[in-house]
């Protein structure tokens, strides 16, 4: 086949626009190996008949990028294979995939179960956003099951949890919580970002919806926004319906991106977790240290449940407390030059962030200190490189 009938017959290209049929003469029987970039915002059709076929009869093809377009069904096709997933729509961002999910499945009057330890903009997408347009949630210790079921009662739509928690890297037990939402007919949503599918797949266990935030380890290369939500039955009309109509959509240069970062995720989630876990015994022999909060570690509370929902590796955040407080943690950020501070997550190198004055800010002391979010407190996203190396900057800054 051609690569001009290629691309016809994958939908990729759908008419003869000017331009797009001087690259198919120029192409001959070269096909691109890397996948193209199809920047249109809109496609030209030959006739009203062949919008018709597109629009009502589901035939291979595009009309306008907010809708659909070749770069992100792409991306949807790779994220629901690795997710483990029957369809997946792709969105504008990680915040843009929460939204959509909660939108698609909530209306007022309806409640929301979701653990008291999201990241922070969900927390406010639903206790302030939501609650707007009455809708409640109930906010619950997630690792206490008793709490949960007390929580869902007959109008909760959705129970809403993370995977593996921020900065306490907390671990969801989703086995028993897909048993809680079944019985009380309520979907159950997890955003599964700290984990990805590499460790988890949240479907397979018998969640209703998975959402991911590309923007972190997925993408990989802090260079691209994005989001996903994957699912297995009726709910793909609703979200792709929610995506369009709220404009939630995904640009097609961030997905194409972000289809490059995917043939190397599963390398780069192993070779993350390998140094996360030396990382982690190594920090906790260090003077200057005090608790060190990694999830394959016997002292973290939810080894047990990690061991049974992650599924090759620990994931690669850790936490690690420098007894010195705020002083001793501004030292470390000014002296760890290959573990830059960064408040964001999964990128390449590691990284460093500081919950205290990041993602939980806005908290009191008093709630800081009862989450155990101390000044000291310094949250590692660990990335693939030279595990010496890091160990070098790591000593340098906290001796
Ligand atoms: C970053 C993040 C999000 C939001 O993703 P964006 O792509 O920044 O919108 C949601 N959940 C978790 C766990 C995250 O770390």
């Amino acid at each position: 086949m051609s690569v001009s009938a290629a691309c016809v017959a994958s939908g990729l290209i759908t008419n003869g626009s000017a331009g797009v049929s001087q690259y198919q003469q120029q192409l001959g029987k070269s096909v691109p190996l890397a996948p193209p970039l199809f920047q249109s915002s809109v496609y030209s059709l030959p006739d009203l008949d062949a919008l018709d076929a597109i629009l009502d009869a589901g035939e291979a093809g595009f009309v306008y990028a907010r809708d659909s377009h070749p770069n992100a069904r792409l991306l949807a096709q790779q994220m629901a294979n690795l997710e483990a997933a029957e369809w997946s729509v792709v969105c504008g961002s990680g915040m843009a995939a929460i939204t959509a999910s909660l939108l698609a499945i909530v209306g007022p009057g309806e409640r929301i179960v979701a653990s008291n330890r999201l990241y922070g903009r969900t927390t406010q997408l639903l206790g302030t956003e939501l609650a707007r347009y009455g809708v409640e949630t109930q906010f619950v210790d997630s690792n206490d099951l008793d709490d949960v079921r007390g929580a869902l009662t007959a109008n909760a739509r959705v129970l809403f949890v993370e995977t593996i928690s921020n900065p306490l890297l907390r671990v969801a037990d989703l086995h028993a919580l897909v048993e809680l939402a079944r019985e009380h007919r309520c979907h159950l949503v997890v955003d599964n970002t700290f984990a990805t599918p590499i460790l988890c797949r949240p479907l397979e266990l018998g969640a209703d919806l998975v959402l991911e935030s590309l923007t972190k380890f997925i993408g990989g290369h802090s260079d691209l926004t994005l989001g996903v939500v994957c699912g297995r039955s009726g709910l793909h009309q609703r979200l792709a319906q929610v995506v369009t109509t709220w404009g939630l959509a995904a640009n097609p240069f961030d997905c194409w991106l972000a289809t490059r970062s995917l043939p190397t995720l599963a390398l780069r989630v192993r070779a993350a977790c390998a140094n996360a876990m030396a990382l982690a015994d190594w920090l906790t022999n260090l003077p200057g240290i005090g608790r060190v909060i990694y999830p394959g570690r016997s002292d973290h509370q939810d080894m047990e449940i990690a061991r049974r929902v992650l599924d090759g590796g620990f994931g690669h955040m850790l936490g690690f407390e420098l007894r010195g407080g705020r002083e001793a943690a501004n030292r470390f950020f000014r002296l760890a030059k290959d573990a830059p501070l960064s408040p964001s997550l999964g990128h390449t190198s590691t990284t460093s962030s500081h919950p205290a004055c990041t993602s939980h800010r806005f908290l009191g002391s008093d709630e800081k200190a009862k989450l155990g979010i101390t000044d000291g407190l310094i949250r590692l996203s660990v990335g693939i490189d030279d595990l010496p190396k890091i160990k070098a900057s790591i000593k340098g800054a906290i001796g």
